[in-house]
């Protein structure tokens, strides 16, 4: 079983991580997630356990009403020096293969089933190129940056090129991680 460790690479807070099964390098939150509660939109408490989300590659099918409170997880002892060792790996390999310094909002495309997405956007030919203030990163071709004062209209101008440039080339069909355009009702 995962433990913890691959939260030290995600930025964000664990309402986020629930709702996204956030993960990375092997291991998602489904993995290690116990359970959680929350309250819905008439206020009373709302009980999940892990089976309740019906957790897919960063999706869950919990009702968007819900707000998370607290959650549970399982981790796996260890030695505590370990443990940061492989905190620290997982942080270091972030600085150097992703833009994190940068205005992004991490991913921007979930992997299609079979493919690596920032592949994808290489292979086609956008890592570094722009549109209006937003540009794929030259270190990363799945990170969209907003390197200068980029509008909404500039960030989903450019992903809906490249989403139509690779469903042509490549016959695959990109889809958007969520998280930035809001939870579908
Ligand atoms: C540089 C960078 C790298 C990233 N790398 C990864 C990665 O490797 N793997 C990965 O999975 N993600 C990654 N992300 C995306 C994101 O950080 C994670 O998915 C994170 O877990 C989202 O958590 P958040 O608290 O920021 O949520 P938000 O982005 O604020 O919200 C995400 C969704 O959860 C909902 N939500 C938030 N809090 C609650 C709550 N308490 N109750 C109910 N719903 C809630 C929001 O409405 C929204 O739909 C990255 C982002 C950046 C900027």
């Amino acid at each position: 079983m995962a433990g913890l460790e691959f939260y030290a690479g995600i930025p964000g807070a664990i309402g986020g991580a629930l709702t996204m099964n956030a993960g990375c390098y092997g291991a998602e939150t489904k993995d290690v997630l116990v359970s959680a509660w929350g309250l819905n939109r008439a206020g009373e408490r709302v009980d999940y356990q892990l089976a309740d989300f019906g957790y897919t590659y960063r999706h869950s099918e919990a009702p968007a009403d819900i707000i998370w409170i607290e959650a549970t997880y399982r981790g796996r002892p260890d030695d505590p020096a370990a443990v940061q060792a492989r905190m620290t790996a997982i942080t270091e390999r972030r600085e150097t293969t992703q833009p994190i310094r940068e205005k992004t909002g991490g991913s921007t495309f979930k992997n299609p089933e079979g493919h690596s997405s920032w592949k994808l956007v290489d292979d086609a030919g956008w890592r570094g190129k722009a549109f209006g203030g937003a540009k794929f990163s030259e270190l990363h071709s799945n990170f969209m940056i907003n390197f200068a004062d980029a509008t909404a209209a500039d960030i989903e101008g450019l992903g809906e090129a490249v989403r139509a440039d690779v469903k042509d080339k490549f016959g695959v069909d990109l889809q958007w991680e969520i998280r930035r355009i809001g939870r579908p009702a």
